[in-house]
């Protein structure tokens, strides 16, 4: 039974990029398993909307992920409210499509910003917290960071990145307790895919599971990465694709 095999109840997790999509099912799902739940976004009101669904312990903060100083600050939060974080799950992220003959500076800073930056100043700012008990680091990459595809430059390079950014961050923080992975989703029913794909479209059709994903399926690979049933599991990418990648 996951409840037995994946036993959240003595963690706190923070989760960015909560107030919908996949970062509220991860909330969700994390919250069921036991866990007490920082959610973090842009929106406060939005983020605590998800959070008042929750039947559980919950802290709703807004957090821009591209900033330093309000991950001291959200982080601070936490610490007062739970006095830990053992999970961090760095979900936040943007889709800007532009081919690279059009690609603006503004979109292509703006996406490193925050889905490689943001990442890493959260990675920054939860090690202080994490160093007495250990913990687990969640960076939500992609499939597009295993490959690349025509209008997804900025979105792909940022993933790719990522990727590196969790396996140097796995080699400095492994002796310290602290797991960091990835998880590559493929296309997931969320506000970051368009209709053609939601219809099983694209590059969908042709996967051996040939649907989009769900958010809760997303979920439960980050759940289980959150465990200690994942204490063995560092620095690795985890994808949850419906074999697209294979
Ligand atoms: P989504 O657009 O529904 O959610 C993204 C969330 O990130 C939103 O709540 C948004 O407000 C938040 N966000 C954006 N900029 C932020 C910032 N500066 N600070 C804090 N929060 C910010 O999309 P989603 O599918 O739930 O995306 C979650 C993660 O999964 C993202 O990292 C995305 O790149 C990744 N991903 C999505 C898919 C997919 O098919 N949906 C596939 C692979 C990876």
């Amino acid at each position: 039974m996951a409840d037995q095999f994946i036993d959240l109840r003595d963690k706190t997790a923070f989760v960015t990029g909560a107030a919908q999509g996949q970062g509220a099912a991860h909330a969700r799902t994390l919250a069921d398993l036991g866990a007490r739940v920082v959610l973090t976004d842009l929106s406060e009101p939005a983020v605590r909307a998800v959070a008042d669904g929750i039947d559980g312990e919950t802290l709703a903060c807004s957090l821009d992920v591209g900033s330093t100083s309000a991950w001291a600050e959200a982080m601070g939060r936490a610490a007062d409210r739970f006095g830990q974080v053992d999970v961090l799950v760095n979900n936040a992220g943007i889709l800007i499509k532009e081919p690279l003959t059009e690609l603006t500076e503004e979109n292509l800073v703006a996406t490193l910003r925050v889905n490689l930056v943001g990442a890493i100043l959260g990675m920054q700012a939860v090690v202080p917290l994490m160093r007495e008990r250990g913990g687990s680091i969640i960076n939500i990459a992609s499939t597009a960071g295993l490959g690349g595809y025509p209008g997804g430059l900025a979105y792909s390079a940022s993933k790719w990145a990522l990727r590196g950014a969790t396996r140097s961050a796995a080699g400095e923080l492994g002796p310290l307790g602290i797991r960091v992975n990835c998880v590559c989703p493929g296309a997931i029913d969320t506000a970051m895919i368009t209709d053609e794909t939601r219809a099983g479209g694209g590059a969908v059709a042709g996967q051996p599971i040939p649907r989009v994903g769900t958010p809760s399926e997303v979920a439960a690979m980050v759940a289980f990465l959150a465990s200690d049933a994942a204490r063995y599991c560092t620095g690795q990418d985890f994808v949850v694709d419906g074999g697209q990648s294979s």
